[in-house]
């Protein structure tokens, strides 16, 4: 295994951090005070310099206006967008339209892909995912009560969806519905089916609050109300039957995003927490940085985020072809998103009040970044997984361990 940057992923990662640095974070303040309806068209225009640098859509084939970059590449780059609050958003590479862009690249058909996919990559439009109900546990998707009947050409769909994030101003939702209630295979009974947001009986209720900001367009969370949404049988990605499997296959590289997403979070704490210990005086001549305590905080966090960079870009790797990844997708989803809550958390100690502000990202990472043990699978079904992973290898019967 060697996970050195490439030549190519270096430059890749030089240029977007002088773009993060020309572009993005000058406007950083701003964007954590006023919110990102505020600063849309500050927004917009920063995006459109992004596209002209050759990274626009980094996880998309060049044949489809993407920059064509393998996993690992797409890693390494992540990595140095994640320590901007909006440096995934700038190059189109945000959630949840990166995996629904991965979804339809790989399941979608012609028809699918020239109507939702192009737009979807040149950032014309936005999307969102369908998936978690108010009313069923999130971690046991499988018991859910949205359901698409087949009537003609027609699906209908009826369901209650939440936390469906940036539903705000999407152009279609991916929603995941029960398409065979009887199937004997529970992992067989739903499908993935496009929903245009402006069909008739879809309803975007509201944006959910979320701790104290209720969020607008991309950086929201909405709660739909799908009440019988008519659409197009060939708005089915896949076969019938096949959304399990097609959530799996979007949530392999989603983990790889995510995780080496926070730990540019880290990188960012990190950097700040130092910059403050080397700089922050006790008293006359004596920085924070001279006392244990801060030291222990800075080593620690150095061990932690060097750990979750090499299981993450681990775990690509395999992704990419060597080997089994699905105990490292859940062990990368749980270790890096707490060693994010703990590298947060220490540097916030270190700013003081100030760390409460928002002068620094802290405070909304810290905030908004809580969810990260939550959502894609909530921790201890990640847990759940690798612990039945390792039991198997001890001949143990591991059936019923990690179902809800
Ligand atoms: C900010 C944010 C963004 C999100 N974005 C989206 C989105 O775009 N689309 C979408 O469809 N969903 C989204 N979600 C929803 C997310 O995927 C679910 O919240 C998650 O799957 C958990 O489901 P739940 O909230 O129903 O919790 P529940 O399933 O009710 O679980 C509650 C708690 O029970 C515990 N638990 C659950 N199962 C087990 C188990 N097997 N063993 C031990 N303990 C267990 C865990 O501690 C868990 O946190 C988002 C959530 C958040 C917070």
């Amino acid at each position: 295994m060697d996970f050195a940057p490439s030549e190519r992923a270096q430059e890749l990662c030089a240029l977007a951090r002088t773009f993060l640095d020309a572009e993005v974070l000058p406007h950083e303040h701003s964007l954590r005070n006023l919110g990102f309806d505020a600063m849309a068209e500050q927004l917009a225009a920063t995006r459109e310099k992004a596209r002209q640098t050759g990274l626009w859509s980094p996880h998309m084939p060049e044949s489809l206006g993407g920059a064509g970059l393998t996993l690992m590449e797409q890693a390494q780059l992540s990595e140095v967008l994640g320590e901007a609050i909006a440096g995934h958003y700038v190059f189109n590479f945000q959630a949840p339209d990166v995996g629904n862009m991965e979804l339809l690249h790989s399941h979608g058909s012609a028809e699918q892909q020239a109507r939702w996919l192009t737009p979807l990559v040149a950032g014309d439009i936005r999307s969102c995912f369908l998936m978690t109900e108010p009313d069923r546990a999130g971690s046991n998707p499988v018991w859910m009560d949205t359901t698409a009947v087949r009537e003609g050409d027609e699906w209908v769909i009826r369901g209650h969806k939440w936390f469906a994030t940036a539903a705000d101003g999407a152009a279609f939702g991916i929603c995941m519905a029960v398409t065979d209630p009887d199937n004997p295979n529970p992992y067989a009974r739903a499908s993935m089916i496009i929903v245009p947001t402006d069909a008739e009986g879809y309803d975007l209720v509201r944006n959910v609050s979320v701790m104290g900001h209720s969020g607008s367009g991309w950086a929201s969370h909405g709660e739909v109300i799908l009440d019988d949404v008519r659409v197009p049988a060939a708005n089915l990605i896949g076969a019938p039957g096949s959304g399990f499997k097609l959530a799996q296959a979007r949530l392999g590289p989603g983990r790889i995003h995510h995780a080496s997403r926070w730990i540019g979070v880290c990188n960012r704490a990190l950097k700040l927490m130092c910059q403050r210990a080397a700089t922050r005086e006790l008293s006359p001549g004596r920085p924070l940085g001279t006392k244990q305590a801060v030291q222990q905080w800075i080593a620690e966090s150095r061990a932690e985020i060097e750990a979750a960079r090499l299981m993450v870009l681990q775990a690509a790797w395999k992704i990419e072809g060597h080997g089994r990844f699905r105990e490292d997708v859940s062990l990368i989803k749980f270790f890096v998103a707490g060693v994010m809550q703990r590298v947060l958390d220490r540097a916030i100690q270190a700013h003081g009040a100030l760390g409460m502000s928002d002068d620094t990202p802290l405070a909304f990472w810290y905030a908004h970044e809580r969810a990260s043990r939550i959502y894609d699978g909530p921790d201890e079904v990640h847990k759940a997984v690798v612990a039945r992973q390792v039991l198997k290898r001890f001949g143990m019967d591991t059936k019923g361990i990690g179902r809800s």
